[in-house]
């Protein structure tokens, strides 16, 4: 049979958009383990959990068997306003490379947060209005996170307060100021509004703070705050099901040109992008009806699959979050700088550490400056300045394809591009003046780390 001429773009209709997300955990023999409560260390229920989550969030956390979950219409006409998303043949690539293999991307950057993010803080948005809530409490890191949750809270008319690393706050003045601009109040993170935020600057005054601490201030604010919650932007298995918009668009643009991929490559910081991307495939494989390879790249500064350990584990540094089984390297371990900031998350989603340890997915760690080296070969040829986290399965996605290459073979393989990377042009800076470095933390290092996880 004659094959179809792919085109540059495949987009979908409005009509052949998703109605609804996949809940890959329905179909998974070994369900991920639950979060546990950090006082009692038993699972935590729906009530333990009210006080922090908006309701309906919580009964999508705690949902293990139903496979579709409907995406309500206020969603999808937001959605609508820049899904779908399109699968792009990057034939360009290809022959810069020279490789038989067939290499195709879903481009998740063509929104003002410029991520994937957007997918998740609509929805968690959506949920907390629809509780009636005033408003919701998160912490950002680099950023992406605080800016697509300010988007989306502005859409329904909800309060946003994000708690944002000093360092990234200093640093990164554009981020924040696209969060102000969409209404959000943005407080540099530790801060002296909140118990915790005081105590940490008294022990360390001066300090510009991190990821954990600004989620304990958020926290904080939540639940002693009537009529807030906290909503988180990675990691949870809620947010690996709205992620999954992007693998059933991709699905069903491949399936519309009878196209099967073989191997399948995302960046994974907290797992909710690839856990997105893989979910219809890896239910396919899972059910036995098809096989595909499926590929995590971390950055080798914060290697929480290929080195870290899967035990139980605190999600934040100040210890009051639910525990979760995870691939972590301990929630005291502090990756060294690094410019893909969306990846440095001590641990990884409990259902994507589940599959990895049922040998169902792979995981490779490459260094910065050889993602650098791809970003660039990638953004001389397809056009687009892809984030730091992207060019992780970027390099990864070329990697394969040179494979391909010196066998011949005419693999297919489909990556997720999270984002574009306007906002890290200081990455770039260091990037193009040599001046890049790649610190990898030591055996030694991730062993004090891992001897402190909680005992379970
Ligand atoms: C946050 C982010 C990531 C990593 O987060 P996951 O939850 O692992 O997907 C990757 N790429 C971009 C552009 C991001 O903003």
């Amino acid at each position: 049979m004659a094959e179809k001429t792919i085109p540059y773009k495949i987009y979908l209709e409005e009509q052949e958009m998703p109605k609804a997300w996949y809940n890959l955990r329905a179909d998974m023999k070994n369900k991920p383990a639950p979060l546990l409560n950090p006082a009692t260390k038993k699972p935590m229920t729906a009530e333990d959990l009210a006080p922090v989550f908006c309701d309906e969030l919580i009964a999508q956390e705690l949902d293990d068997t139903t496979p579709y979950i409907e995406i309500p219409e206020e969603i999808r006409e937001f959605y609508k306003m820049y899904r779908p998303s399109p699968l792009v043949r990057a034939y360009c690539l290809e022959k810069k490379l020279q490789t038989p293999a067939k290499i195709y991307y879903k481009f998740e950057g063509n929104n003002t947060s410029g991520s994937h993010k957007l997918n998740s803080a609509i929805a968690q948005a959506y949920y907390a209005k629809k509780q009636g809530l005033k408003g919701v409490t998160t912490e950002t890191g680099a950023g992406q996170w605080g800016t697509a949750l300010s988007m989306a809270c502005s859409y329904f008319d909800l309060d946003c307060k994000v708690y944002m690393v000093k360092c990234s706050y200093e640093q990164k003045p554009f981020r924040r100021e696209v969060m102000r601009t969409y209404g959000a109040s943005v407080v540099p993170s530790p801060s002296e509004t909140t118990e915790v935020g005081k105590k940490i600057l008294a022990e360390h005054p001066g300090t510009t703070g991190s990821l954990g601490c600004a989620i304990s201030e958020a926290v904080e604010v939540a639940t002693k705050n009537p009529g807030y919650r906290y909503v988180l932007g990675s990691v949870l298995n809620q947010v690996l099901l709205h992620q999954s918009i992007i693998g059933l668009e991709t699905k069903t643009a491949l399936d519309k040109y009878d196209i099967h991929p073989d191997i399948i490559i995302g960046c994974a910081g907290g797992g909710s992008n690839l856990g997105g991307l893989i979910s219809p495939f890896m239910g396919e494989k899972l059910r036995g009806e098809a096989d595909y390879r499926f590929i995590a790249v971390e950055p080798a500064s914060c290697p929480s699959f290929t080195r870290g350990t899967y035990a139980y584990d605190f999600c934040d540094t100040g210890m009051i979050c639910p525990l979760a089984k995870m691939y972590t390297l301990g929630s005291g371990f502090i990756p060294s700088a690094n410019h893909a900031g969306g990846l440095r998350f001590h641990g990884m989603s409990s259902t994507l550490s589940q599959l990895y340890d049922d040998g169902l997915m792979e995981a490779v760690s490459v260094e910065q400056t050889e993602v650098f080296e791809a970003a660039e070969t990638f953004a001389r040829v397809e056009g687009i300045l892809p984030a730091p986290e992207s060019s992780h399965a970027i390099r990864v996605a070329i990697d394969e394809a040179l494979k391909c290459k010196e066998t011949g073979e005419e693999k297919t393989i489909v990556f997720g591009l999270t984002g574009t990377g306007y906002f890290d042009l200081f990455a770039y800076e260091r990037y193009n003046n040599g001046e890049m470095t790649d610190v990898i933390p030591t055996d030694e290092e991730i062993a004090a780390s891992i001897a402190k996880l909680p005992q379970i």
